[in-house]
């Protein structure tokens, strides 16, 4: 059937550019891309190294062998081991490329006290893997389709509360 010229165009296309404010009026969440996990090594005092690896039902020395980095030329401090480009506790979801953190509820201060932002160049980079970006104003754009896609996955790991950080 052919298309009547007089069609009136749709209200979204691929290519229009919608804002964060848009869909998703919130502030950003944690959306578990992971990438704050694989730049830093967090550092830990021994009091936390010992609560982990109580934890973890392990002997400290243990834990201190198996999770920290022997580098670390710290006495009364540790850096948690990477491996494979990201910190030992990262779980990479198979096929989904979405993180979690193996230790969440009882994770590390540094990591608690890190929260997502537009501002931070490690969410901005998680972004790009959906086609986002941040704008000057700071606001999140993309296309509709982007945005409806980023939307959805948000409301789906609110549904599991599965955050790397929140
Ligand atoms: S805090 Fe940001 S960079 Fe880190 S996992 Fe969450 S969204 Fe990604
Ligand atoms: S949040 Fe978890 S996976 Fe990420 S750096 Fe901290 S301990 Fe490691």
């Amino acid at each position: 059937m052919a298309v009547s010229s007089h069609c009136p165009k749709p209200m979204f296309s691929n290519n229009i550019i919608m804002t964060m404010e848009d869909l998703l009026p919130q502030k950003l969440p944690c959306f578990r891309c992971g990438v704050c996990c694989t730049r830093y090594q967090v550092c830990i005092k021994t009091s936390e190294a010992q609560e982990l690896a109580a934890h973890l039902n392990m002997e400290l020395g243990t834990f201190l062998r198996e999770y920290t980095d022997p580098r670390w030329p710290g006495v009364t401090s540790f850096l948690l081991r990477h491996q494979n480009g990201a910190c030992i506790f990262l779980e990479r979801g198979k096929g989904t490329g979405l993180t979690v953190c193996r230790i969440h509820s009882f994770r590390p201060q540094d990591c608690r006290d890190w929260t997502p932002d537009t501002d931070r160049p490690e969410c901005r980079q998680g972004l790009e893997k959906w086609g986002l970006h941040v704008n000057s104003s700071g606001e999140i754009q993309g296309t509709a389709e982007d945005m409806g896609k980023f939307r959805l996955f948000l409301e789906t790991i609110r549904e599991k509360n599965g955050t790397v950080h929140e």
